[in-house]
């Protein structure tokens, strides 16, 4: 969930093993990880959180999203199954 919408949904295998939606994969990328061998690259969000109460327009993610396109500003995604019972909203997904 993103500034009061959810953005990805899913079981929890799914969701973790197979992350659609960027914020899911720059949450999960801060999860640490027991094995100092293994390293995960992690995604660092830039810029604050907006205000939940004039959240941005378009996608409300897109003011920190890594991928953000200019579409991002002004469409806003509706949820898509991207796998069975694994749903998140991104326009870069098809
Ligand atoms: S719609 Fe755009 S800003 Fe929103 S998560 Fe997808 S790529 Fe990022």
């Amino acid at each position: 969930m993103y500034l009061g919408r959810i953005v990805e949904m899913g079981d929890r295998e799914s969701i973790y093993e197979q992350p659609a939606h960027p914020y899911t994969k720059a949450l999960l990328s801060a999860v640490p990880v027991p094995d100092p061998r293994e390293a995960r690259k992690r995604t660092i969000l830039k810029g604050d959180v907006p205000s939940p109460i004039h959240p941005p327009s378009g996608c409300r993610f897109h003011t920190r999203c890594p991928i953000a396109q200019k579409q991002c500003e002004w469409d806003e995604p509706v949820m898509r199954e991207v796998a069975s019972g694994h749903f998140a909203s991104c326009l870069l997904i098809d």
